[in-house]
């Protein structure tokens, strides 16, 4: 079968490409790996992309960088999110490829027009017949089933690893929204950070994102998990094997937590009063990977007394949502989406 139709999540940790009628075919962290210019034409070469530029990172000799061209949810690299672009656009082609492309790219809300064209341009560049960007929020909510053309508000948040965004939408655009640069990475940092001060144990990010994902939670529990850790231990300097519980590391996100909650609360509190009746009514969806944080529904629902949801497989509604707007670019193209 000839790909005539892409959609791409380019997310600030983890990137999906979609496509209509298959499904996910990529699914890889966003991280570039780039060796450093050597002086005689100043220029950075493309080096790996995906899970391969993953595993070289804090593995690298000091002539290879690894980044994440997205970090904050604004494009810090132009031309390394350029190559990561292309890459995602030629595996999904492969090698015998005849038709051009339709593409849909998600970007985060709060990027730039300048940066809105590059994403384009490196589309267009890569063997694009159309490239279109839409907002994250938008596309997540069409993605979660959110009928978002419909004159009634509607309430997203959007938790992924560098920003969470929350918006109500209504009639296809957003009516209030706020972005905030703190999700999964901080919240990973925070329990780093937890752990070297309880225990003086120094442990890298992503033995602590496995304790979040393990036996994380929003909300202190009863009965506690526990998870066995390796550090270094910061006053021997030796490796060292602790317990951490669930209560602990929930301790350690609470204040992470708290300021996307006061976001959402901002949000509801610049929604016009007859949106807000819909939203009350039908509660907030929760989507992006941070919403497969245990117990973090109730959190939300009794931090503002809304109802709060998690989506169905949240960290793929962006990408099912590129899909479902490919499959009826024609109802989509004015209302949400940008060409040029
Ligand atoms: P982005 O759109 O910014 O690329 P994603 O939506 O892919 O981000 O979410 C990535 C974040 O979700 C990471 O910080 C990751 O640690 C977090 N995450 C993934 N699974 C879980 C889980 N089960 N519990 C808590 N956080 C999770
Ligand atoms: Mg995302």
């Amino acid at each position: 079968m000839f790909i005539r139709k892409i959609g791409i999540d380019l997310g600030t940790c983890n990137s999906v490409v979609y496509i209509p009628g298959k499904g996910v075919i990529i699914n890889e962290p966003s991280v570039v790996a780039v060796s450093l210019p050597d002086g005689s034409d100043g220029y950075k070469k493309i080096l790996a992309v995906g899970n391969e530029a993953k595993e070289m990172i804090g593995k690298t000799p000091d002539t290879i960088i690894t980044y994440r061209p997205l970090k904050d949810g604004v494009i810090a690299d132009f031309r390394v999110t350029q190559a990561m672009i292309q890459y995602f656009i030629r595996r999904a082609l492969g090698r015998f490829n005849f038709f051009k492309p339709d593409l849909v790219i998600s970007v985060p809300a709060g990027i730039t027009s300048t940066e809105r064209r590059a994403v384009i341009e490196a589309a267009m560049k890569a063997g694009a017949k159309q490239a279109f960007v839409a907002k994250e929020p938008i596309l997540g909510a069409i993605g979660a089933g959110i009928p978002i053309n419909s004159p009634s508000g509607n309430m997203i948040v959007d938790i992924g690893g560098g920003t969470s965004e929350t918006a109500v939408i209504s009639l296809g655009g957003i009516v209030a929204w706020k972005s905030v640069r703190v999700a999964g990475s901080k919240m990973d940092q925070a329990i780093s950070a937890y752990i070297k001060n309880k225990y003086n144990l120094a442990i890298g990010d992503q033995m602590a994102e496995d304790l979040k994902i393990n036996i994380g939670s929003a909300l202190p529990v009863k009965e506690e998990e526990k998870m066995e850790i390796r550090g270094r231990d910061l006053i021997s300097g030796l490796p060292k094997t602790i317990g951490i519980k669930t209560n602990e590391v929930c301790e350690a996100i609470s204040s992470h937590l708290k300021e996307i909650t006061q976001a959402v609360k901002e949000v509801l509190r610049d929604t016009p009063p007859e949106l807000a009746a819909d939203v009350i009514d039908k509660g907030m969806i929760l989507f992006g990977g941070g919403a497969l944080l245990k117990n973090i529904d109730t959190l939300f629902t009794n931090v503002t007394g809304v109802p709060a949801y998690v989506a169905d497989d949240p960290m793929l509604c962006v990408a099912k949502g590129t899909g479902m707007v490919l499959e009826n670019l024609d109802v989509y193209k004015r209302s949400i989406m940008s060409k040029k």
